[in-house]
């Protein structure tokens, strides 16, 4: 019998999710958001992000799962369907022995290890010899990756929802159980279960309130010049929030500069300050950025900023009744929300092959 499903958020978890879920014709979804793809906003976190595969849980968690079992799926995409948005990249990650302890060293600890989970996973990971180190840098290595231009991704994904069904329409909710209501899903009738992908969202929405959750503001500014490699460092000398990374997005999506991991900011304008911080550190690692010739050859298309969503103690992905219908959440994935993507989606459409079934034997 077909089951009747709404998708509450269209950022890459709910538009993922709706995805997969779609290639089992007996589910008949209908994804309702506030913010859909082409829409910029501080309330959704996913146009704004690179996004790269850079993976930083750690080893052994849920998250680590999630993030091992996304990368078949974005190598794939980035070998087979140059249509996604999604190509390899070199990387460069490096370490200062004196960032230990600092809000960005924490957040990558899992990149920077010598000996990270993911070490045969990623194709070409090599150590970087001491000799080969810029000055400042205590370690480093290099691997393949891939970056994501969210602008042509994001769309994607809701082409291949439309291909098979999925309806997409804007709503507001103030309950998640309002998901349920008669006239949310396109048949009319009432979901027989929802998935709550409403990101930072879920902290507000009646029926969830996650307190959990809180947003770590990253500020980037998006360039036409091109780096030719992704970066990452440990840290920086201009605070402990701020970061140093470098993607170039696939089919001309530009250079991302960034950025910041400011834990708890909720402002949405750029800090023209921290913009000026970003370019420099950015170009003192990647000086062919500018052909060596400084942050005033940088060729700026936007100043952007975002919220992660993250939530204290991991993501959740759950399964409970909230008034007797059945709601699984995928919300919190903190900047690792692409990474995870794929394997985050294959863990909540269990949860929800798991709550239609018991509810088909009550
Ligand atoms: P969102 O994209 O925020 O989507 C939430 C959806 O829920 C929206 O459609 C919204 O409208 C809807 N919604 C919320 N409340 C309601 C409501 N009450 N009623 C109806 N609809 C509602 N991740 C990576 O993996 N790699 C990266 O390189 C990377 N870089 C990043 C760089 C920056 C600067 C930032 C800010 C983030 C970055 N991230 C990265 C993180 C990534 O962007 C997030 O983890 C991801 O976008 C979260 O997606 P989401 O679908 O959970 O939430």
């Amino acid at each position: 019998m077909d089951k009747h499903i709404v998708v509450v958020g269209a950022g890459v978890a709910g538009l993922t999710t709706a995805m997969l879920l779609s290639q089992n014709p007996r589910y008949k979804i209908t994804v309702a958001a506030k913010h859909m793809p082409g829409d910029y906003d501080i309330e959704y976190a996913s146009p704004w992000a690179g996004a790269n595969y850079f993976p930083v849980s750690v080893k052994g968690t849920p998250a680590a799962e999630w993030e091992g079992n996304t990368w078949p799926s974005l190598e794939n995409l980035a070998r087979n369907y140059p249509e996604a948005g999604v190509h390899f990249q070199g990387c460069e990650v490096y370490n200062r022995s004196k960032d230990v302890g600092s809000v960005t060293a924490n957040w990558f600890s899992e990149l920077l290890s010598p000996t990270p989970w993911w070490k045969s996973l990623l194709p070409d990971f090599k150590t970087i010899p001491k000799t080969e180190l810029s000055d400042g840098m205590d370690s480093g290595k290099s691997f393949t990756s891939v970056c994501i231009n969210t602008a042509i991704y994001l769309p994607w994904l809701v082409s291949q929802g439309l291909k098979n069904g999925v309806v997409f329409k804007r709503a507001i909710l103030k309950q998640i159980t309002d998901a349920a209501a008669p006239g949310m899903h396109h048949s009319g009738k009432p979901a027989d279960l929802i998935i709550n992908c409403t990101g930072l969202g879920s902290l507000k929405l009646g029926g969830v309130e996650d307190r959990k959750l809180y947003p770590a503001r990253g500020q980037i500014v998006v360039v036409r010049n091109d780096a030719g490699k992704m970066y990452g460092v440990s840290g920086t000398d201009d605070g402990d929030d701020e970061a140093m990374y470098i993607m170039t997005r696939a089919a001309g999506g530009g250079t991302v500069l960034g950025g910041s991991y400011q834990k708890d900011n909720w402002e949405s304008q750029f800090d023209p300050s921290l913009a000026i911080r970003i370019m420099k550190r950015c170009v003192d690692i990647c000086p062919q950025l500018t052909n060596g010739r400084g942050i005033e050859h940088l060729d700026i298309i936007r100043h952007s900023v975002g919220l992660r969503p993250v939530r204290e103690g991991g993501a959740r992905i759950e399964k409970e009744k909230v008034n007797g219908t059945w709601v699984v959440h995928s919300y919190g994935y903190g900047g690792a929300g692409y990474q995870s993507s794929y394997g985050a989606a294959q863990a909540a459409i269990k949860l929800v092959d798991e709550a239609l079934q018991e509810r088909a034997r009550l």
